[in-house]
């Protein structure tokens, strides 16, 4: 780190029964708050970023780095950078949805109730849609095989 350059920090906490990650200083709308660093590997995980074509990098920060529709970071150029001012004891959010291709782990969105599966979010959504309808009617079928028995 270069002399004169701030360099935020942030910690790891709890809020409610979630973890986070929360800034520790006031930081302006467009400041780095860190360069991306870990192991990049070729598979997502449920705490990688996606930063490329089968590229996904093990940050222990962005790990425990929340999703919102309405984030107050973003990651461009493997740095995490402010979306907008934000203050100490802030967390630290970004959205899911416009980093990952697929969310390996879908879930529903506490702030709007959507469920979170990534870029390919249609698709994907479509085929889990598929899934669900499918396997009641499997299970349907199933049932009425077993009465047939
Ligand atoms: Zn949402």
């Amino acid at each position: 780190m270069a002399i004169g350059t701030f360099q935020p920090s942030v910690e790891v906490k709890n809020q409610g029964s979630m973890l986070g990650l929360f800034s520790t200083d006031d930081i302006l709308s467009g400041q780095v708050i860190f360069k991306l660093e870990g192991e990049i590997i070729a598979q997502p995980t449920r705490t990688s970023l996606q930063i490329g074509m089968n590229e996904h990098i093990e940050d222990q920060r962005i790990a425990f780095t929340n999703h919102n529709c309405n984030p107050t970071a973003f990651v461009y150029d493997g740095y995490l950078i402010t979306k907008r001012n934000i203050k100490a004891g802030d967390e630290i959010t970004i959205d899911y949805n416009l980093t990952e291709e697929i969310v390996t782990h879908p879930f529903i969105c506490n702030c709007c109730g959507r469920i979170i599966t990534g870029k390919n979010s249609t698709l994907y959504r479509n085929l889990l849609l598929w899934i669900y309808l499918h396997s009641s009617l499997l299970i349907s079928s199933a049932k009425k095989g077993s009465q047939l028995r």
